[in-house]
């Protein structure tokens, strides 16, 4: 961000308490966080539920702050440290709204180009993927991590420059009119949505609630330049696109397929009738230690509109780094991104390659017993737990596999179907072992049960201590471990005490 204390007193309607000393001088930068002010940046001083920033106002101006928003006087030291540092102290009706007025302000200011992107599952990975094939076309600026909230989106756009060629946020959801929220300041030129599954169905009832919902992005694409990115193979593509207003206003269209059966599949080499360009796989196949392999294969058929012949199919073969065969989906999305900007296949099968899983996200620990872990115990849902322990069971394991699982949130109603469904899932794969976190997670373990699991090897545990005792016991140098649940679970704790 580039903005002086006078447009910022101006887009986010405040008053200066202390003027600063050039008005027109540049800030750089902004946060919240004191301990990672540099100096000429914009402090932010948010309400937390621990702490709350006003109190951080001096340190920050300490650390070389520029300017400060404030809700109300930081008291007359701070104001004092301000003025003989020349500094601006500027007083807002709420600081975090101010923070979605500045990424709104800067927005007009962003000559690249900006991707949205959304989904039930796989946002973070799609989002790594996609950052690391634009990487191959030019600048990039992308969420960091999982920043995808009403206060990461804008910092995602703070954090560009007017030059950056790609700017790409991932926005997360928990109920409908939030993405149209987010949308209406991050005004993206692209979007793209991952798929439909079953996270925060708490709130919005219903599969084709969320279809809705997610549809905000397609929706807030701009008529005639816009680009919608759909999942092909995806559940509620009709709902998608209806929704999103993608029949009646003119948009590009760019299809991606990570499953394709043969009907899809021949539809995607044959004709043009839903997108103009599309990106697929073929001959997915895991190898021991999970990652897919497979041909990337991409098709334009706007280019061939006229001659009525069939456009040549591109292939070229891709090996992840990620594992398990959901990450497939995640790589063509970020592979049809890659395609849009004019990348060749080769380029982009070698980005996606080279892409490599977040912390919590799927991370192989070798662990020194001799037994490695694959810590996803960052967050969960169902279809992610599914495709988590799909992975697991497809890997070529020394000893034995423990699955450790534990609740997963957000599911209301649905919560003792979603977790007997993990269960039956669970007890179709070859699994050695499964233990049970939480209050939730008995009806994963009834789940298994039901499906044929030999009671012998479930177990239940009630907190991360328990299951650390069992595991102590149990482990066995080429065992493997699962450790994952909903992030309020605190099983990162598990994965720490095996690493010890
Ligand atoms: P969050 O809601 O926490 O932001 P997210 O949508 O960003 O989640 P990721 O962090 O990319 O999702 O992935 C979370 C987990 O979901 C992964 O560890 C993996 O187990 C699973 N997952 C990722 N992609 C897919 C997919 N395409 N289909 C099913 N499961 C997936
Ligand atoms: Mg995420």
């Amino acid at each position: 961000m580039r903005l002086n204390a006078k447009q910022i007193a101006a887009c986010t309607g405040g008053q200066f308490l202390v003027e600063a000393i050039d008005p027109s001088a540049l800030m750089t930068g902004v946060t919240w966080d004191s301990r990672e002010m540099q100096p000429g940046w914009l402090y932010v001083a948010l309400p937390g539920e621990r702490v709350d920033g006003h109190d951080f106002v001096e340190a920050a101006l300490r650390a070389g702050a520029a300017g400060a928003l404030v809700m109300q006087s930081p008291g007359r030291a701070a104001c004092l440290l301000a003025r003989e540092m020349g500094a601006a102290v500027i007083e807002v009706a709420n600081t975090a709204s101010a923070v979605t007025d500045l990424a709104r302000a800067w927005r007009g200011y962003l000559r690249g180009r900006v991707i949205a992107l959304t989904g039930s599952v796989g946002k973070t990975t799609t989002k790594n993927l996609v950052r690391d094939v634009c990487a191959a076309y030019g600048s990039v600026v992308a969420t960091r991590g999982n920043q995808n909230n009403e206060l990461g989106v804008p910092r995602t756009l703070l954090a560009a420059d007017p030059e950056t060629a790609v700017v790409v946020v991932e926005m997360g959801m928990r109920g409908s009119g939030q993405i149209a929220e987010l949308c209406d300041f991050v005004r993206p030129d692209w979007g793209l949505v991952t798929n439909v599954g079953e996270s925060h169905i708490e709130l919005l009832g219903s599969r084709e609630n969320i279809a809705r919902a997610k549809a905000e992005l397609y929706a807030a694409l701009p008529a005639g330049r816009g680009r919608a990115f759909l999942n092909l193979d995806g559940a509620y593509l009709d709902v998608l696109m209806e929704a999103g207003g993608l029949r009646e206003r003119p948009m590009l269209l760019s299809g991606f397929a990570g499953n394709p059966d043969e009907d899809l599949r021949e539809m995607l080499e044959r004709d043009g009738t839903v997108c103009e360009e599309v990106v697929w796989a073929e001959d997915v196949a895991l190898d021991g230690e999970g990652r897919a392999r497979f041909a990337l294969c991409a098709r334009d058929h706007a280019d061939h509109e006229e001659e009525a012949l069939l456009a040549p199919v591109e292939r070229c073969r891709c090996a992840l780094t990620l594992t398990g065969a959901h990450n497939v989906d995640n790589a063509v999305a970020a592979a049809s991104v890659g395609f849009a900007l004019g990348l060749d296949l080769e380029t982009i099968a070698a980005a996606l390659g080279a892409s490599v899983p977040e912390p919590g996200r799927q991370e192989v620990i070798a662990a020194r017993g001799g037994f490695t872990i694959v810590n996803d115990a960052y967050n969960a849902s169902p279809d992610s737990m599914r495709a988590s322990l799909s992975t697991f069971a497809a890997t070529e394991v020394a000893g034995r596999r423990i699955a450790v699982l534990g609740d997963m949130g957000e599911l209301g109603d649905f919560a003792e179907a979603c977790h007997r469904g993990v269960g039956a899932h669970a007890a179709a794969l070859s699994l050695d072992r499964l233990v049970c976190v939480g209050a939730l997670s008995s009806f994963i373990a009834e789940g298994a049960r039901d499906a044929g699991m030999d009671a012998a090897r479930i177990s239940r545990a009630a907190t991360v201590a328990d299951v650390l005792e069992e595991l102590d016991t149990l482990l066995e140098p080429g065992d493997a471990v699962l450790v994952k649940a909903s992030h309020f679970m605190g099983l990162t704790r598990v994965v720490e005490g095996l690493v010890r």
